[in-house]
């Protein structure tokens, strides 16, 4: 492990602490942020694995000592004006305790919705709301059917229009194909992306053949009313 730190230099806040950002060496991954004490780091830099300072269970804490998912420090930074540690790290398995792989697995969806409803600067007759789970498919309905009508150059949509109904089918069953890999070899992460790909994909077919989907919504929810046996 090669640490570039002089532990004098790192600021740890009124409580002792300093937050540790834990960053994968390889893939760059931003997988964790835990607390570190001086205690935490010393250990971290002698045993050449991440220790951190558990707030919630007031002691320290060997990351993986429990879960086996162990980190191996490959180096160790601190910021600017010291007050943040950045470790690089060989993870044994997942750094998050849900078994994702990081622990920022969660989209604060629809950011710039978001921010236009609390800024008030929503496009006008747009009923913009943060936080609606599911305002993504609208808004990426909305913009496949512009991509439709504009047909942008470069564009990947516009590239499926222009192929027409038959290659939007071949990469439906390409991509269903892939879903069932993924959920087969258990890969979550792969099964995120192969499932965004379909849906993505089912959104284009459904502007293809012009059926909206809030047909499909319709028929959902139908069906939740009265619970079809198939
Ligand atoms: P581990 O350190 O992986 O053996 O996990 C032991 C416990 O530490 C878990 O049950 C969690 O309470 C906590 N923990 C593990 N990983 C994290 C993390 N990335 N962020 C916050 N708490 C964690
Ligand atoms: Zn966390
Ligand atoms: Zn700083
Ligand atoms: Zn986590």
């Amino acid at each position: 492990m090669s640490t570039e730190l002089a532990i004098e230099a790192v600021r740890f806040d009124e409580k002792g602490l300093v937050p540790a950002i834990v960053q994968d060496a390889d893939t760059k991954e931003v997988l964790m942020m835990a607390y570190m004490n001086e205690e935490s780091l010393l250990k971290s830099i002698s045993s050449g694995e991440t220790w951190f300072w558990s707030r919630s269970r007031g002691e320290l804490w060997n990351k993986g000592a429990t879960s086996g998912n162990v980190q191996s420090i490959v180096s160790l930074k601190y910021d600017c004006d010291g007050d943040t540690l950045l470790v690089l790290v060989n993870p044994k398995g997942p750094a998050c305790h849900t078994g994702e792989n990081s622990c920022f697995f969660r989209e604060l969806s629809g950011v710039n919705q978001a921010r236009a409803y609390v800024s008030g600067t929503g496009e006008a007759g747009a009923e913009v709301q943060a936080g609606s789970r599911f305002d993504v498919l609208a808004e990426l309905e909305r913009v496949i059917s512009e991509r439709e009508k504009e047909r942008p150059e470069g564009a990947y949509t516009t590239y499926l229009f222009d192929k027409g109904v038959d290659k939007i089918l071949k990469k439906i069953g390409e991509e269903a194909s892939e879903t069932i890999i993924a959920a087969k070899n258990k890969d979550n992460q792969e099964l995120r992306l192969e499932v965004s790909d379909l849906i993505y994909h089912l959104l284009v077919l459904l502007e293809e053949r012009k059926l909206p989907l809030d047909e499909i919504m319709q028929e959902l929810s139908l069906r939740h009313e009265r619970p079809r046996r198939d």
